[in-house]
C-alpha cells in the first residue's frame, strides 16, 4: 500500500487534510471527525481539485481516483514516516510542558542564519500536525525541527515513531494536561518518551539543567547530553534584566535585549542558542536570532493601550506557566499593576485546587487589583478573598466599563478558550 500511495505523493502537489484548502493536485485524506464520516467528502475534495482521495471506506470509491486503506489516518503517519526516511538530515524533537512553541521558532530563526530549515508550522504538533509536517520536507531542507505535543502517556512515543527524531529536547516538566496524563508523574513518563527514544537510537540530546527532573533523568540514563543554561554547563548565558523585556549575557560576552518577557522565556532562548552552538551557528548570528525574534497570537506580547501597558498572555495557560507568569509581573516596578486571570483548563479533577493555589499565590504576591474570571476560577476566589470574580467575561466587561482602569500595567492570562485578548477593547 504505502509505495503505491507514495509514488502518488510524489507526483502530488502535497496533501490536504482540508476540503476548504485544498489546492489543484492535493492528495486528500479523509480523517474522521468526532462527529462525521469524512468519506462522504471525498466527491467534493475531488470536485475542488484534488487528484486523489485517501478514503478507508470502499462503499465511497467509483473509480482509480478513490484510494481506499484501512484506516485513513495511519496511512498518513505512514506515509509521513516513509517520506521522513528518504532524508539522513537532523530531525529535532520538541517537546515539553510549556514553550515548545517558542522555543521550536527561536531555534528555527537561530539554525536558519546556516541552513535550510523545516519546521513546524503554528501548533501543528499531534498526530496529524506532525505527518503533515514532515509531508512538507523537500531535498533543498538541511534540518527539520518537529514540535510534538502530547495529552498522555504513549502520545509521544507514538510521535517518534512517525517522526523518528535524531536529535531532541524537553523544555520542561510542569502542570499541563493533568487530565490526560493522570498527574505530574504521568506527565514525566509521557514526556520522557523522546528521551527513551534518543537514547535507543543512539541520538543527541539537550537538556535543561534548571529543571531537577530533567536532570535526574539524564544522569541516570544518558551517555552524554548537552546541557544549559547553567555555569558550567555545555551553553552557559545569563540573564542580566527581566523589565521591561529580557536582556541576556551569554558566555561568549554577548548582550542583546530581546522583544519577550517573563524570565520563562530565558530558558527557551537558552535551549535555542544551546542547539544553535552544536550545530555551529556563530554565537553572534544566533544571538541576533534570538534578539530578533518576536513572539505573535497572544503569546506573551507587550501592548500600550490608552494610559495601560498590558502583558497579554492570553494563548494558553496552566499551573506552572501562570505561576512562572505571575512571579516574572510581582518584579514589574509599576505603580499600580492589575491581574485579570482567566480560567484553566484540562486539569480535571485537580481543577479546584490549581485554581484555588492560583488564587492564593495572586494574594501572596500582592497586586494592586486582581480580578478572577470563568467558572473554574471561582475556586481561585477561595484562595483570595479580596480579589473580584466573575463567572463570565460579559461581567469582567461590564465592570470594567463602569470602573475603567487607568495608568496601570496589566497581566492578562487565560486558556487560549477563555479568548482573554478580546477584553483588549476595555482597557483603553
Ligand atoms: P502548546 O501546548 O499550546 O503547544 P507550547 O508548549 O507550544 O504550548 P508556547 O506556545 O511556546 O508553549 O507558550 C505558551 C505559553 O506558555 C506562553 O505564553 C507562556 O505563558 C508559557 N511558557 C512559555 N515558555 C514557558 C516556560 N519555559 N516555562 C513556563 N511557562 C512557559
Ligand atoms: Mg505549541
Amino acid at each position: 500500500m504505502i509505495d503505491q500511495l507514495y509514488a502518488a505523493f510524489q507526483k502530488s502537489t502535497g496533501v490536504s487534510t482540508d476540503t476548504r484548502t485544498i489546492k489543484s493536485g492535493n492528495i486528500w485524506f479523509a480523517l474522521k471527525g468526532p462527529n462525521f464520516n469524512a468519506n462522504r467528502f471525498a466527491d467534493q475534495a475531488l470536485e475542488k481539485g484534488a487528484g486523489l482521495v485517501v478514503i478507508d471506506d470502499e462503499n465511497y470509491a467509483k473509480d482509480d481516483r478513490y484510494f481506499v486503506v484501512e484506516d485513513t489516518l495511519r496511512a498518513l503517519q505512514k506515509l509521513g514516516n516513509h517520506h521522513r526516511n528518504q532524508f539522513s538530515i537532523p530531525f529535532i524533537g520538541i517537546t515539553g510542558s510549556n514553550g515548545k512553541t517558542t522555543t521550536k521558532e527561536l531555534l528555527r530563526d537561530v539554525l536558519a542564519k546556516k541552513y535550510k530549515v523545516h519546521a513546524t508550522g503554528g501548533n501543528f504538533n499531534n498526530h496529524i500536525g506532525v505527518p503533515l509536517t514532515l509531508l512538507q520536507i523537500d531535498e533543498s531542507i538541511e534540518i527539520a525541527i518537529i514540535e510534538m505535543g502530547a495529552n498522555k502517556v504513549g502520545d509521544i512515543a507514538e510521535l517518534c515513531g512517525i517522526a523518528d527524531p535524531t536529535h531532541g529536547m524537553i523544555t520542561n516538566i510542569g502542570k499541563a494536561h493533568l487530565e490526560g496524563f493522570g498527574g505530574v508523574e504521568g506527565v514525566i513518563r509521557g514526556k520522557s518518551e523522546l528521551y527513551h527514544h534518543l537514547i535507543q537510537k543512539d541520538g543527541v540530546i539537550f537538556v535543561n539543567s534548571n529543571s531537577e527532573v530533567l536532570s535526574h533523568i539524564a544522569k541516570r540514563r544518558m551517555k552524554s547530553p548537552f546541557y544549559y543554561p547553567a555555569k558550567g554547563d555545555y551553553f552557559h548565558a545569563e540573564l542580566i534584566q527581566t523589565q521591561p523585556v529580557l536582556r541576556l549575557k551569554t558566555e561568549d560576552n554577548l548582550e542583546a535585549a530581546t522583544h519577550l518577557t517573563g524570565a520563562y522565556n530565558f530558558e527557551n532562548m537558552c535551549a535555542a542558542l544551546c542547539i544553535g552552538k552544536y550545530f555551529e551557528v556563530t554565537a553572534k548570528d544566533a544571538l541576533k536570532a534570538v534578539a530578533d525574534y518576536d513572539p505573535d497570537n497572544n503569546r506573551s506580547q507587550v501592548i500600550k493601550k490608552g494610559s495601560n501597558t498590558i502583558i497579554l498572555d492570553a494563548y494558553n495557560a496552566n499551573p506552572s506557566s501562570m505561576a512562572a507568569a505571575l512571579a516574572h509581573f510581582s518584579e514589574d516596578k509599576s505603580d499600580s499593576k492589575v491581574v485579570i486571570l482567566g480560567d484553566m483548563f484540562e486539569l480535571g479533577e485537580d481543577a479546584a485546587e490549581e485554581h484555588k493555589a492560583i488564587g492564593a499565590l495572586t494574594l501572596e504576591l500582592g497586586f494592586d487589583e486582581v480580578h478572577l474570571c470563568g467558572t473554574l476560577m471561582e475556586a481561585g476566589k477561595l484562595g483570595n478573598e479580596k480579589a473580584h470574580y466573575w463567572q463570565t467575561k460579559e461581567a469582567l466587561v461590564s465592570h470594567l466599563k463602569e470602573n475603567p482602569i487607568r495608568s496601570s500595567t496589566v497581566l492578562i492570562k487565560g486558556s487560549r478558550g477563555m479568548s482573554l485578548e478580546s477584553l483588549l477593547d476595555n482597557l483603553t
